[in-house]
């Protein structure tokens, strides 16, 4: 039987990341200032974001070196595994041959810290003493507390009301590694005391957490901090798909087929664009649940990034700004907006996408949690109901790859309203045509 766990030797840790933009047929559009609606220049992004990291959101060089103080941390996990899903396979009586390359090994469980931390480096390299971020489910404020325990900064987290009351072990992971953590909406900031003035008992929203940490990221001494979306934190997430590509060529192989699910973007982007490059045959897929369906649902259009319409407006796939998503499990996935880099690529037609329920989710987490031992996050949940779908249906040995790209050890309390049959199976479309209508 051939391998099941396909190693990479240290030395052959990746020293770049991969920017796709050089590589497209035209670059994607750009964001808009909020109040003049023309191009933003690199000084409209300076009171937000440390020049590093704006130098590489705005980029057209193909590679970027990955500096050294970054590699060392990434060494903590990385490489990270891929994993032949033999038994997976097997289950399903498919020809198809799976790989899954496994981000759950990082310090916070997820492929959140692989941004976070050169986040954090470039910040703390241009003197910021402090950085603020919003969380939905919690992941990405954990590592971003972690990154900033890393470089000595400070760190604030405005984390969704309805998160910070059902996920109390994210909230302490955070406090753990030093970070404030404050429910969202918060009486701290003027948007957040809009929102409670009119509504006390609001739940939140990501929408609203990042107005409250935009807002929050005033003193000259902090910046904010974004966890998808931005072609910087895409471009840091490549070094998942750089890992993959050389251990599938250590065994002679090349995917077929490239499946990840997608929130903002990240994983996704980190994944498959090191693979785009290469080639023009493989297929690659999307997987967003069809309760916050932006790529197969949504509309192409600019919109705000953000509830209170703060941020610049972004060319997107979009369910509108004020769209709220039902509280699936997937908290990661819950985002009205798409990546406007990949929204782009999707735009071109050189992805597909497809929209899952959250019950066809769960039992396909379930069967390979049983099969293959790992209990994944709701989110890359998703894309494995995807990679079983397309198994199911090959006829011949097909080569997929996709990403776990989070465990799923602190959502047990959604695995438990799965095996109780107690999952809602929210229908927004008529939530969505109502926020369409007040685009920007
Ligand atoms: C944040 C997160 C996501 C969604 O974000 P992307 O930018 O689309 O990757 C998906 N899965 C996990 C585990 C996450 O933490």
């Amino acid at each position: 039987m051939p391998q099941t766990r396909i190693t990479l030797d240290e030395s052959r840790l990746p020293r770049r990341w991969y920017n796709i933009v050089p590589d497209l047929p035209e670059p994607p559009p750009p964001p808009l200032h909020p109040g003049t609606r023309a191009p933003l220049g690199p000084d409209d992004l300076t009171p937000l974001f440390p020049p590093d990291l704006i130098a590489q959101e705005t980029s057209s060089e193909r590679y970027m070196e990955i500096p050294e103080p970054v590699r060392d941390i990434y060494r903590l996990w990385r490489p990270t595994p891929l994993i032949r899903a033999h038994r997976l396979e097997k289950a399903l009586g498919t020809p198809a041959r799976i790989y899954v390359k496994y981000e759950g090994v990082s310090p916070v469980g997820s492929h959140k810290p692989n941004t976070a931390v050169p986040q954090a480096y470039y910040n703390a390299r241009a003197g910021v003493r402090r950085l603020t971020t919003e969380t939905g489910a919690g992941q990405w404020g954990s590592a971003l507390a972690f990154a900033c325990a890393q470089f000595d900064l400070a760190c604030d987290v405005w984390m969704v009301r309805s998160s910070y009351d059902q996920k109390p072990y994210r909230r302490t992971m955070m406090e753990l590694f030093g970070a404030k953590v404050h429910a969202s909406p918060s009486p701290e900031t003027s948007t957040g005391a809009k929102i409670l003035s009119d509504d006390p008992s609001n739940p939140g929203s990501l929408g609203i957490a990042i107005s409250e940490a935009v807002e929050s990221a005033t003193p000259s001494d902090t910046r904010y901090a974004l966890g998808s979306v931005l072609n910087h934190v895409l471009l840091h997430q490549t070094v998942i798909g750089e890992e993959a590509r050389e251990q599938l060529a250590s065994i002679n192989e090349t995917p077929d087929l490239v499946i990840a699910c997608t929130g903002g973007g990240s994983n996704f982007a980190g994944l498959a664009f090191p693979f785009l490059r290469d080639s023009r045959e493989t297929r690659f897929l999307a997987a967003e649940p069809a309760a916050c369906p932006s790529l197969t649902k949504g509309t192409y259009a600019y919109d705000y990034g953000d509830t209170a319409g703060f941020t610049p407006l972004l060319k997107m796939h979009t369910l509108g700004h004020d769209f709220i998503p039902d509280p699936i499990h997937a908290g990661g996935l819950r985002y009205h907006g798409m990546s406007p880099l990949l929204s782009h690529i999707y735009n071109l037609s050189l992805i597909e996408a497809k929209a899952i329920p959250q019950r066809e989710t769960f039992e396909a987490a379930t069967l390979f949690a049983r099969t293959e031992g790992i209990i994944p996050a709701p989110e890359p949940a998703h894309a494995l109901a995807a990679v079983i779908a397309e198994a199911k249906a090959a006829t011949t040995p097909l080569v997929i790859l996709t990403s776990v790209c989070g465990h799923g050890h602190l959502d047990l309390a959604a695995y438990e309203s799965h095996l109780h049959g107690t999952l809602a199976e929210p229908d927004p479309s008529p939530r969505i045509a109502d926020a369409l209508t007040r685009l920007p």
